[in-house]
């Protein structure tokens, strides 16, 4: 598993002189940390997660997200259980993405397991932009997904503004 700090200041949650340097000069954050230590003790018990990389760490309104490298969430996904476990040990809401993917990606890795219809760009008279996602079928009671903690997450994470319309009103 790769992660921000040292895999030997994870496991014993102090941190070495050159992690600290980091923490101290912003080239890492606090939720870093805590999300490595977390994540590696986690995959202690959970070898699946053995070739994840943990590239940052967010706090979003009381949430977490966890940035992955590409492909990382295939294995995560192979287990359902999986999530719930890692929001067990987190103690909130984990939400998960792969750093390196197209703002697309990002969205559906974000409403799975919603399908998007389109993702577009949009212009304001004002020059600013505007990513506008469009779902397939219409919002039910149940709908799964928390859609202004993801438009949070977004905006955090990758500085996008997102609007989330539905196919069928
Ligand atoms: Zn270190």
């Amino acid at each position: 598993m790769r992660i921000p700090i040292c895999a030997f200041d994870a496991k014993t949650g102090i941190l070495c002189a050159k992690c600290e340097g980091k923490l101290r000069s912003g080239h890492i954050s606090k939720s870093d940390v805590d999300a490595s230590t977390r994540l590696v003790n986690f995959a202690n018990k959970h070898p699946q997660l053995d070739g994840v990389s943990l590239h940052r760490a967010y706090d979003v309104n009381g949430s977490t997200v966890l940035v992955l490298g590409s492909t990382d969430l295939i294995s995560i996904r192979r287990e359902p259980l999986l999530k719930t476990k890692l929001e067990e040990v987190f103690g909130k809401k984990v939400w998960l993405l792969e750093g390196d993917s197209s703002d697309r990606k990002i969205l559906e890795d974000l409403l799975f397991p919603v399908k998007i219809l389109t993702v577009n760009q949009v212009w304001l008279p004002d020059g600013s932009r505007l990513t506008k996602a469009i779902i397939s079928g219409r919002k039910t009671e149940r709908f799964p997904v928390d859609l202004d903690e993801v438009k949070s997450v977004v905006k955090r994470v990758k500085g996008i503004d997102l609007l989330v319309e539905f196919e069928r009103a």
